[in-house]
């Protein structure tokens, strides 16, 4: 049963049990903005149902990143008529270049999605992107009638893709922003990401900043957050100076659970390989810049 929760007039969080997922709703006077719609088509039309609880006005989708419970329930939401699905640039390639793959993360919880068989089971890609190159701030406003909805990219972070909803003085962060568990750093940018949270805490305007699973947090999480990566960052730095021998990942002392620090470790391996096959073309060194100014609320 999802849970219903009204933060301000017409704003909700809709929460579903599977992966913690936290949906968003915002009701205008004459549209609706659902904010990322679950796994598969089982927690899509749980959320679905939910919104339909509370409006019956025609919906436009956002999905915040193109991970599975973000928005593998889309197609339930495109069988109800919406039409329009707005992510990043980058979302739509990496759901067609990893959809498919990422079925077997679904397979328990939603069969139909994980075998790509049955009713609401195919992949439904953005019809509206977020404008600019992908790579620098940018933002766009959705009008819902008497609600004006910004839509926002501040730079990498949890994925190359994550866009951030905010309405009044309330934010939907995606993943960018992790309550209750260790941020996820599988295909993340974590310098980048320190920088992109210090620029989402830094719009004064929005107070409530909604993460995509846990419960709604304030802009002191977000730097916390932010302080966290940058205090593992650092011990990352040190204990590869230090290191003559092979480390394991407990003698990095980094601030996260054994499993999410070996993840970390390996993402930045990762992005560091990734940074030197790009260097030294100088036009990258433009994207290592910190992108925290650019974007005003
Ligand atoms: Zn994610």
């Amino acid at each position: 049963m999802a849970r219903i929760h009204e933060l301000r007039d017409g704003v909700y969080v809709i929460g579903t049990d599977n992966w913690r997922l936290n949906s968003g709703l915002i009701v205008g006077s004459q549209r609706a903005l659902v904010i990322d719609t679950g796994a598969g088509p089982r927690q899509g039309r749980e959320i679905l149902a939910a919104v339909r609880e509370i409006t019956q006005l025609p919906l436009t989708v956002v999905n915040t990143h193109a991970h599975y419970d973000h928005y593998m329930g889309n197609a339930a939401f495109q069988r109800a008529g919406v039409v329009e699905f707005w992510a990043h640039k980058a979302c739509g390639a990496a759901m067609r270049q990893h959809g498919d793959f990422q079925r077997s993360f679904v397979s328990t919880q939603e069969p139909e999605m994980g075998d790509g068989e049955g009713l609401d089971t195919q992949l439904v890609f953005p019809t509206n992107t977020v404008p600019g190159n992908g790579r620098r701030p940018s933002l766009t406003r959705i009008e819902l009638g008497d609600k004006l909805v910004t839509l926002f990219f501040l730079g990498l972070g949890h994925t190359d893709n994550d866009v951030c909803v905010g309405v009044a003085d309330i934010v939907f962060c995606g993943d960018l922003v992790e309550e209750g568990a260790d941020p996820s750093f599988e295909d993340s940018y974590p310098q980048r990401w320190v920088e992109t949270l210090r620029a989402l805490a830094a719009l004064e305007r929005y107070k409530v900043f909604v993460p995509g699973h846990g419960s709604p947090v304030s802009s002191t999480f977000v730097l916390q957050q932010a302080d966290t990566m940058a205090l593992a960052l650092k011990r990352a730095e040190q204990s590869d100076t230090a290191a003559h021998g092979t480390l394991t990942a407990s003698m990095y002392r980094l601030p996260y659970q054994a499993g999410v620090a070996r993840i970390f470790l390996d993402r930045l391996a990762t992005v560091r390989t990734e940074t030197a096959a790009s260097e030294p073309q100088p036009a990258n060194s433009e994207q290592m810049q910190p992108q925290s100014q650019g974007i005003r609320q």
